[in-house]
C-alpha cells in the first residue's frame, strides 16, 4: 500500500515536471525560432533596401520618358535584358556570370545568384530584368513596397519595390529588387527539425531525471513514514504488555472462589503497578509528541544548572545508595551557569540520564555529574562506570523504544523512551546530546546547552 502510494506520487511528480518543462521548452523554442526568423529577415530586408535605394538613386536622375530604357541601365547593370527580346532566365545568366565585369557597381548582386532586379512600367508590365531571374514569378506584378512572393516550386522571395520618377516628377515606372529566401528557409527547416527532435528528447530526459530526483526527495519522507510505522507498532507493543498483565491478574483472581483480603490487596497492588507503568508510558508518549509538534507549554526562564544538579544529586542519592553506588557531582566553573529553558524539562533531561547511569551501573560502581562551561555552552557530563554501550549501538539508543538489552531494560523498568525524550528536550533547547562509551567500562553522556547571562549579575533586569 505504502509502496504503491510512493510510486504513484513519484510517477505523478515526474510526469508533472516533464509536462511543465515541456511547455516551458516549447514556448522558449518558439520564441527562439521567431527571434531567428526576425533577425534573418531584418538583415535580408536591410540588404534589399540598400541595393534598391542605391540603384534608384543612380538611375532616377537620368530618366526622361516614362517606360523608356536609357543607356544608364546598361552601364549600371551590364547584363540587363529587355523582356520583349525574350529574356533568358537562370541558364543564360549562369553562363554569362563569368563574363560579367568585376568592377560593376552591382557585381556583388550579380555574383550572388540570389538577387534579381526588375523594371516595371506604369501599367505593371515587366520591361527588363537583371541578375538572377527566378522561374515563373508572375509577370504582371504588384507594386506594393514590400512583398513576399512564391514560385511554383515553393521557393520564396522577398521583394522591395520603389517608384522611379522622371525630372518633372512624373512616374517612370518601378524598380523591384528581390532576394531568394531559399537559404533562410533551409536554415529554418533545419532549426525546425532540431526543435522537433530535440524537444521530445529533452522532455524524456527531464522526465527521467525528475523521476530520479523525485525518488531522492521522497527518501526522507519514506524514512519518516517507516519510522512512524515502527513507532506505532512499538508503542502498541509496549502498551499491550501492561494491559495483558492486568488482564491475566484479573482472570486469575476471578477463578478464585473465596478471595482473602490479603490476596485482594496483592492483586490490586499488582494492577496498580501495571497501571502506573501504563500511565507513565502514555505520559512519555504524550510528552514526546508535544515536543515533536512544539506544542508543549514551555516556560522559558533562566535556569541555574548548579541548583538543578544539586537538587537531582540529593534526589537520586537514596536510589544510588540502594544500588550500592557512589553518586557525586563536580562543578568546574567559578560562576553559577545559567541556561534559558524550561526548568521541568531540564530536570527531566538530567534525571533521565542520571537514572540510566544508576540503572546500568553494577553495585560498587561510581556515577559522577560534571558541570562546566565551554565556548559559550554549559556542558553537563553524566559519567558512570557501568556496563557501557557497544559502538554499533551508540547511535541507536536515542531511537524511540530502542533498548540494547531488552530483557535487562524491562526488568529495570525501562521502555526505551528515556533517551529519546532527553534528546527531544535538548533539541528544543538548541543544544546537543551525545555519548562516549566503552563496553564493560562505562559511559559518559554529554549535554551541551547555550549559556545565558546570569540574571542576578544584571543590576537592571
Ligand atoms: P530505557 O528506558 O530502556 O533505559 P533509554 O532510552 O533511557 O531507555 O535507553 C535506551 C538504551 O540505552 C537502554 O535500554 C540501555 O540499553 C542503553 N543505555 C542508556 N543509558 C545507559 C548507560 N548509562 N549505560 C549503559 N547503557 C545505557
Amino acid at each position: 500500500m505504502q509502496i504503491r502510494l510512493f510510486r504513484q506520487t513519484r510517477t505523478s511528480l515526474a510526469l508533472w515536471y516533464a509536462v511543465v518543462m515541456g511547455l516551458i521548452l516549447t514556448v522558449c523554442g518558439f520564441v527562439v525560432y521567431e527571434v531567428i526568423i526576425d533577425a534573418y529577415l531584418f538583415s535580408i530586408n536591410q540588404e534589399l533596401e540598400s541595393v534598391s535605394g542605391t540603384l534608384h538613386d543612380v538611375i532616377e536622375p537620368t530618366l526622361k520618358k516614362p517606360g523608356r530604357m536609357e543607356p544608364v541601365f546598361q552601364q549600371v547593370l551590364p547584363n540587363i535584358c529587355l523582356v520583349e527580346s525574350s529574356c533568358p532566365t537562370e541558364k543564360i545568366f549562369g553562363q554569362s556570370q563569368h563574363t560579367l565585369p568585376e568592377h560593376g557597381l552591382f557585381s556583388p548582386v550579380y555574383k550572388n545568384k540570389q538577387y534579381y532586379i526588375r523594371f516595371v512600367n506604369l501599367s505593371g508590365r515587366l520591361i527588363a530584368v537583371a541578375g538572377f531571374q527566378p522561374h515563373e514569378l508572375p509577370a504582371i506584378v504588384q507594386t506594393k513596397v514590400w512583398q513576399t512572393l512564391k514560385d511554383p516550386q515553393g521557393n520564396r522571395y522577398n521583394q522591395k519595390t520603389l517608384p522611379l520618377h522622371i525630372q518633372d516628377n512624373q512616374v517612370w515606372g518601378y524598380i523591384q529588387v528581390g532576394r531568394s529566401l531559399k537559404e533562410l528557409d533551409n536554415r529554418l527547416a533545419a532549426l525546425k527539425l532540431v526543435l522537433a527532435l530535440g524537444l521530445p528528447i529533452t522532455v524524456l530526459l527531464v522526465g527521467g531525471s525528475s523521476w530520479w530526483l523525485a525518488g531522492l526527495a521522497m527518501r526522507p519522507i519514506d524514512r519518516s513514514y517507516k519510522q512512524m510505522q515502527q513507532f506505532t507498532s512499538d508503542a502498541s507493543h509496549e502498551l499491550r504488555t501492561p494491559l495483558a498483565a492486568i488482564n491475566a491478574t484479573v482472570e486469575t483472581i476471578l477463578d478464585i472462589e473465596h478471595l482473602s483480603e490479603q490476596e485482594a490487596r496483592d492483586t490490586l497492588a499488582s494492577i496498580q503497578r501495571q497501571n502506573y507503568r501504563l500511565a507513565e508510558l502514555v505520559s512519555d508518549l504524550l510528552l514526546l509528541s508535544r515536543l515533536d509538534q512544539q506544542t508543549l507549554a514551555t516556560q522559558w526562564v533562566p535556569c541555574c544548572l548548579n541548583v538543578l544538579i544539586h537538587d537531582l544529586i540529593e534526589e537520586f542519592s537514596a536510589l544510588a545508595s540502594a544500588a550500592s553506588l557512589k553518586l557525586t557531582s563536580s562543578v568546574l566553573s567559578d560562576q553559577p551557569l545559567y541556561v534559558m529553558g524550561d526548568e521541568d524539562q531540564l530536570l527531566r533531561l538530567l534525571s533521565n540520564l542520571i537514572a540510566n547511569a544508576i540503572k546500568y551501573t553494577t553495585a560498587g560502581g561510581y556515577v559522577n555529574v560534571i558541570l562546566k562551561c565551554n565556548n559559550g555552552y554549559a556542558v553537563i557530563e553524566v559519567q558512570d562506570t557501568g556496563i557501557g554501550i557497544a559502538p554499533g549501538e551508540q547511535k541507536r539508543i536515542f531511537n524511540r523504544f530502542y533498548r540494547v538489552n531488552s530483557d535487562r531494560s524491562r526488568t529495570t523498568g525501562g521502555s526505551g523512551l528515556g533517551l529519546a525524550i532527553a534528546q527531544a528536550i535538548v533539541e528544543a533547547h538548541r543544544g546537543s546530546l551525545h555519548v562516549q562509551s566503552q563496553l564493560g567500562k562505562g559511559s559518559t553522556f554529554i549535554v551541551q546547552l547555550p549559556l545565558t547571562v546570569n540574571p542576578l549579575s544584571n543590576p537592571n533586569p
